[in-house]
């Protein structure tokens, strides 16, 4: 099929077709190519393909441009393993430009998997034209952005405290920190230390302690304040041991133990100003400036946890960084981008900070510092790619102002449907809501250069394009990545310095969330193009993008254009294994998608993502559910169709015949108003990007055609009958365009073969729903119910279905009743009965019975029971059931005291009437006349033998068409029923000749214990 596909050209020939129409827009969320594509790439890379397909049946024209994200931490991360590097300083050695290569060609390494995957599971992208975020043409998009943004004053540098990871040494953004995995529970230090007032204040005396409580240690070096609440009450509380300590009131006995005896108590004001003794003397008090070293005012305090006296080290805590800037404390960093301790911190210097924790609290501890040393459970993040503690750190890096576009940014939400609903003011709303400044630069290699160029007086200039570069500097790049870019310089306007590129590179999510103009290099080229395809009118990818490229689209849109860059977002859930575990390489419980195709092919693992879950609900995912949705839809769908062609070609059926195909019967008027139903049903459902339902309408048609239709056919199928063949015909077909979207190789099978007046489905339109007979459906549905119903009856009382009963006697009045009668015979017939009665209560097919529940009498009556008992057996049972039916009590006397019996306290149960089997279910109810006479026994026998006779056709290995003599011989009454059912037996199985000769030697077939022996030849 893909190999036609190619030779006709379908997907070009399918947007060329509808060039000129409505475009419908589409984006492609780039993957990354450093790796194989698993299952849940197919599972987004399906849905992306389905609602494109339909819209462009319904006569949209839908292009759909292909894209690939090239830059980023996870591909620096990737090669640096494989080169064997350890830290940053290993790239910088082995040469930037050579690590970029590296980089180029990883991200590229499995492009070509991605695309026979692609290709194989039928996603119709254009993977010819796919755009790249590495090539010249994206990133000079991407810097037209910035310098926009930037001319907005909406691009700034600012030094902050950050989550910063030091084995990769970048800093992680609010959404890389929203990302699974990343706040993990751990055990920290707990260190509770001691700093003696050096300069009382009037509240205190002279060899007071102050303490302070810490989970991170190595900060303590850099400690440069104490904070306090000025409101809270704080005391002077001597421990046991003599020593005088300042904490808050309220946590003495926690932090000191009950022997603690309160000396003074005043509110935290008081102890502002004074001076005490660091716990460490690396860094000296004059260097944070004059107030070095003193217990501060601070709004963050509480008595919560620790001792209400909070150690603040500015450059690690945003807290403790935003007191700095309030009180004119320096920013005093001393530990480096690798996370190692400068030469400041004397024998510490070049020690990881997080390992040298237990040193420092033994050093505290020798110098009579520490007051108590614990451990302490809590969560605390981590690096989402190597899964490193992250420091919070002081550091320089460029942000986006998205905080200041808050209300557009809530506003375009406001205008995008998403699917499910509930995304739109839960997970992504809440996410906006919360907004806070896009820390944008990353000090990497492997990314689009920040376009920014500064000199040494500190005068900024955003670049916004390559040219505008060329012409500042008189050098042309031809790649515009690191470390060429770093090379190029220019003069500063305004004091005639150098101008240098500042040596960050960009979030890789602002590569992506640039796609809508990037991906055509607007605005420098295809302006129209970008116009005429924004907003997308479609998106879908995890759900875990809220705070990916679903956030990153809509901020760089807002930022831009002011507008959200998509109207509707299908949002799609984890897959996990069959025990709803996350699946994962290490776990071994990945289904590597080949397998899947390779076993079941494409269409099948489409139609299971399609149909067995709403798709954001998530996936528990094995071979086996594949395998069930190709049992259970599939296979009838292509056994019905198979059914079709075999009589068919049988019958020498040619489809332009059928064009007059003349009157068709009620059912065929059923099977067509039911096929229009479900036109209508799919329609509206695609239209609200609900696949699953859409899907699942299909399937429930499938099945009413092959299971009711076709099988109630047969026989005018086997004559030939062009009425039947024409329906089936236009029902297969139909359900092919239906289908085409979700499984696209089947249904472009079925049509060829049916049809072929277009070289594929997938150029025709999508079908249009006709008229109904919605009477007629309902009849029908109530006739199928009757039908379940008996047959169960059936099934309870052990007969089999070929031995025809007397009767069947159906609970049914009004129109139910009508509807049954309409369709007695079909009803007759597939219950094998001879006759329908009607009645209009179930209470007629039985005797009601009524007991006492001993369950909750007994209890109640202890020894009286017996005498209940009797009065129940007492009560008039249709009276009984009549009362509980309407919520009534049911009164008996017992030993002279009445009592009230409700709907719990008696058992109403049918007998049936002997000799019946009643099936019932809600107000429907059948019975089955169980009685077999001589009569019915014969003709079930008769019915036996043709199956019998059948069984030995198709063991023969004859065609369906084929004409036979037939002979039977054994058991006496056996034949008798065959010599008085002779022409139904010969009408059966198509036998021109029956003979009743001894046929000794071939097996006998046992039929209520009788034996027959068969023989079939060749007519
Ligand atoms: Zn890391
Ligand atoms: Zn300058």
């Amino acid at each position: 099929m893909l190999e036609r596909w190619r030779e006709r050209d379908v997907f070009a020939e399918s947007l060329r077709r509808r060039e000129g129409s409505e475009p419908w827009g589409f984006y492609e969320g780039p993957p990354t190519a450093n790796g194989p594509p698993g299952s849940h790439h197919v599972l987004a890379r399906v849905f992306k393909d389905i609602f494109p397909r339909y819209k462009t049946m319904r006569g949209y024209y839908v292009p759909r441009k292909g894209g690939w994200d090239c830059h980023g931490l996870p591909v620096e991360l990737a090669v640096e393993e494989e080169l064997g590097f350890a830290s940053k300083s290993d790239i910088e050695s082995f040469g930037i430009a050579e690590f970029n290569a590296c980089c180029r060609e990883s991200v590229l390494s499995f492009v070509d998997d991605w695309n026979r995957l692609t290709e194989r599971i039928g996603f119709w992208l254009d993977l010819e034209h796919a755009y790249r975020t590495l090539d010249p043409d994206y990133i000079e998009s991407v810097w037209w952005a910035l310098k926009s943004i930037y001319d907005n004053g909406l691009l700034y540098e600012k030094l902050k405290v950050v989550p910063y990871c030091p084995r990769d040494q970048v800093t992680l953004s609010s959404h890389e920190l929203g990302q699974p995995d990343v706040y993990q529970e751990v055990l920290d230090p707990s260190v509770y230390v001691r700093l003696p007032v050096r300069e009382p204040r009037p509240a205190l005396q002279p060899g007071d302690e102050l303490l302070i409580w810490t989970t991170t240690p190595w900060t303590l070096v850099s400690n440069a304040a104490v904070a306090v609440d000025e409101e809270l009450p704080y005391v002077r509380a001597r421990a046991e041991g003599g020593t005088v300590f300042v904490l808050a009131a309220a946590l003495v006995e926690r932090v000191l133990g009950e022997g603690a005896e309160v000396l003074e108590m005043f509110p935290g004001r008081e102890l502002v100003g004074t001076r005490y003794e660091p716990p460490f003397d690396f860094i000296p008090a004059s260097a944070y400036g004059e107030k070095g070293h003193t217990v501060l005012p601070a709004d963050f305090v509480t008595a919560e946890d620790g001792t209400g006296l909070v150690h603040t080290a500015i450059a690690f805590g945003e807290d403790d960084f935003r007191l700095g800037e309030q009180q004119g404390l320096n920013v005093i960093n001393p530990v480096r981008l690798d996370g190692t301790y400068d030469e400041r911190i004397g024998p510490y210097a070049g020690r990881n900070v997080k390992d040298a924790d237990p040193d420092l609290i033994e050093d505290l501890r020798g110098r009579g510092r520490l007051l108590r040393a614990e451990t302490y459970l809590h969560s605390y993040p981590h690096c989402w790619r190597c899964g490193t503690p992250l420091l919070y750190y002081a550091k320089p890096s460029w942000y986006i102002a998205t905080s200041r576009l808050k209300d557009r940014l809530l506003a375009a939400n406001e205008t995008v449907t998403w699917y499910p609903d509930h995304v739109k003011h839960g997970r992504f709303g809440k996410w906006l809501e919360g907004n806070v400044d896009w820390a944008l630069s990353r000090e990497r290699y492997w990314g689009t250069p920040l376009p920014v160029w500064r000199c040494d007086s500190g005068h900024v200039r955003a670049i916004g394009s390559l040219s505008e570069l060329r012409e500042l500097s008189g050098v042309a790049l031809s790649d515009p990545h690191r470390p060429f870019v770093d090379e190029v310089s220019f003069t500063c306007e305004e004091c005639g310095g150098p101008m240098l590129r500042v040596p960050e590179v960009i979030d890789v999510w602002f590569d992506s969330g640039s796609m809508p103009f990037a991906q055509y290099h607007a605005p420098f080229e295809n302006r129209e193009l970008f116009e005429q395809r924004f907003p997308a009118e479609f998106i879908c990818e995890a759900l875990d993008q809220t705070r990916g490229w679903f956030y990153s689209l809509l901020a760089v849109a807002t930022l831009l254009f002011d507008r959200a860059p998509y109207r509707n977002v299908l949002c799609l859930g984890l897959i996990l294994d069959e025990q709803g575990h996350k699946m994962s390489k290490s776990l071994g419980n990945t289904v590597e998608p080949w397998e899947v195709i390779d076993r079941f092919g494409a269409d099948a693992f489409r139609w299971y993502f399609f149909t067995s879950k709403q798709p954001w609900d998530g996936y528990r995912f094995s071979l086996e559910t594949i395998g069930e949705a190709v049992r259970q839809f599939l296979l009838q769908l292509w056994n019905t169709y198979g059914f079709y062609v075999l009589y068919a070609n049988a019958n020498g059926i040619a489809p332009e015949a059928l064009s007059d195909a003349g009157e068709r019967s009620e059912l065929d008027r059923w099977a067509l108003s039911r096929l229009h139903a479900t036109v209508e049903v799919v329609r509206e459902r695609l239209d609200d990007f609900d696949a699953t339902i859409a899907g699942r309408t299909i399937q429930t048609f499938v099945e009413e055609l092959s299971n009711w239709y076709v099988r109630r056919s047969r026989r005018r199928f086997w004559d030939g009958d062009p009425a039947a063949f024409a329906t089936l015909r236009e029902c297969l077909l139909t359900v092919a365009k239906l289908l085409a979207p979700f499984c696209p190789f089947l249904a472009d099978e079925i049509y060829d073969n049916l049809d072929g007046s277009e070289p594929s489905v997938h150029l025709c339109d999508f079908p249009v729903p006709g008229e109904r007979d919605e009477q007629l459906e309902e009849a029908m549905a109530v006739a199928r119910e009757t039908v379940r119903l008996g047959l169960a009856a059936r099934g309870q009382a052990a007969v089999k279905v070929r031995q025809p009963l007397r009767a069947a006697v159906v609970v049914a009045t009004g129109d139910e009743r009508a509807a049954i009668e309409r369709f007695e015979g079909v009803v007759r017939e597939e219950l094998n009965v001879r006759e329908l009665r009607f009645v209009s209560q179930a209470d007629e097919l039985g005797q009601l019975e009524v007991k006492p529940n001993y369950r909750t009498l007994g209890p109640r009556f202890g020894k009286e029971m017996p005498l209940v008992a009797a009065a129940v057996a007492a009560l008039e049972p249709v009276r009984v059931g009549e009362a509980l039916r309407n919520g009534r009590t049911v009164a008996i006397a017992v030993a002279g005291h009445d009592h009230e019996l409700g709907d719990d306290d008696l058992l109403v149960s049918m007998k049936p009437l002997e000799g019946y089997q009643v099936e019932r279910e809600g107000s429907h109810a059948v019975a089955l006349e169980l009685e077999i006479d001589v009569e019915l026994q014969v003709e079930g026998w008769a019915r036996e033998i043709v199956h019998a006779v059948q069984a030995a056709r198709r063991d023969a290995g004859l065609d369906v068409s084929d004409r036979i003599a037939l002979t039977l011989s054994g058991d006496e009454d056996l034949v008798g029923a065959a010599r008085a059912y002779q022409d139904y037996i010969a009408g059966e199985t198509l036998a021109t000749s029956v003979s009743y000769e001894s046929l000794d030697g071939s097996e006998p077939v046992r039929i209520d214990g009788r034996e027959l022996r068969v023989g079939v030849a060749l007519a």
